[in-house]
C-alpha cells in the first residue's frame, strides 16, 4: 500500500514566534504514525522549524535552483536546503508558475538536480479555471507530469501534488469524486508511460482548499493519497487533515 502523506505549505507566511506556537500543536498531536508528515517552510526559518519540530515530521523547501552553486543572486541551492535541515523540496507550485514564470521545462531541470543532490520532491501540477472550462484539465496535467517523469529515474522520490488553480486559496475544493478523476487519470498515466510499478506506488497529494471538514472524505478516494495544505496547514485543524485517514 501507498502510505499516506500529507504536506503543509506554509508559503510565505510565518516568523519564529508563530513557527514555536505550530511547532507545539504539531509536537502535541497527536499525529497519525501511518501518514507521513512534511512541511513547506519557508527558506530563512527552515533551521529554526526542523529544530522545534518532531523528527517524524519532514521539512521541505518551497523552491530551489538547478545549480550547485555560483553567481545566481537571491537563489538557494538543494545543498542549501539539506544543509539546513531539509530533507525534501516543493517545486513546479503553481504560484511559481504563474507569478514567477516558471516553465514546465525549468521546473523538469530543477526537480532533476534536486533529486540527484538526495533531495525528495513533491512536483505540483494542476490545471486553471480557464483550462479546466475548456475540457483541458487532462492535457494540461499529462503535459506537466510528463515533463517531471522525463527527468525521473528513481520515483520512490516523487511525491505528485494535484492541485487544481482555481481551487487553492479559493475555498472551493474540488469535490471528492472531481479529484478522484483527476487522480486516477493520472495513475492511468503512469501505466501507460512509466510502468505499471510506478503507477501502483507513485503517491498522488490532493491540494486545493483542505480543510478539516473536507479532509475525510477527500482522504477515502482510492487515488487520493495525502494532501498539500496550504492555509490551513498554519492553523491547530493540520493536525486534524494529518489525521485523516484515522
Ligand atoms: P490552500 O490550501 O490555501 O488552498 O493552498 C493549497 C496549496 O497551494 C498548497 O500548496
Amino acid at each position: 500500500g501507498r502510505k499516506f502523506c500529507v504536506g503543509g505549505n506554509w508559503k510565505m507566511n510565518g516568523s519564529k514566534d508563530s513557527i514555536t506556537e505550530l511547532a507545539k500543536i504539531l509536537s502535541a498531536g497527536p499525529l497519525d504514525p501511518n501518514t507521513e508528515v512534511v512541511v513547506g517552510c519557508p527558506s530563512v526559518y527552515i533551521s529554526f522549524a526542523r529544530g522545534l519540530l518532531p523528527s517524524s515530521i519532514g521539512v521541505a523547501g518551497q523552491n530551489c535552483y538547478k545549480v550547485k552553486s555560483g553567481a545566481f543572486t537571491g537563489e538557494i541551492a538543494p545543498s542549501m536546503l539539506k544543509d539546513v535541515g531539509a530533507d525534501w523540496v516543493i517545486l513546479g507550485h503553481s504560484e511559481r508558475r504563474a507569478i514567477f514564470g516558471e516553465s514546465d521545462e525549468l521546473i523538469a531541470d530543477k526537480v532533476e538536480f534536486a533529486l540527484s543532490e538526495g533531495l525528495k520532491v513533491i512536483a505540483c501540477i494542476g490545471e486553471t479555471l480557464q483550462e479546466r472550462e475548456a475540457g483541458q484539465t487532462e492535457a494540461v496535467c499529462f503535459r506537466q507530469t510528463k515533463a517531471i517523469a522525463s527527468v525521473v529515474k528513481d520515483w520512490s522520490n516523487v511525491v505528485i501534488a494535484y492541485e487544481p488553480v482555481w481551487a487553492i486559496g479559493t475555498g472551493k475544493t474540488a469535490t471528492p469524486a472531481q479529484a478522484q478523476e483527476v487522480h486516477a487519470a493520472l495513475r492511468k498515466w503512469f501505466a501507460e508511460n512509466v510502468s505499471q510499478a510506478v503507477s501502483d506506488s507513485i503517491r498522488i497529494q490532493y491540494g486545493g482548499s483542505v480543510t478539516a471538514a473536507n479532509a475525510r472524505e477527500l482522504a477515502s478516494q482510492p487515488d487520493i493519497d495525502g494532501f498539500l495544505v496550504g492555509g490551513a496547514s498554519l492553523k491547530p485543524e493540520f493536525v486534524q487533515i494529518v489525521n485523516a485517514r484515522q
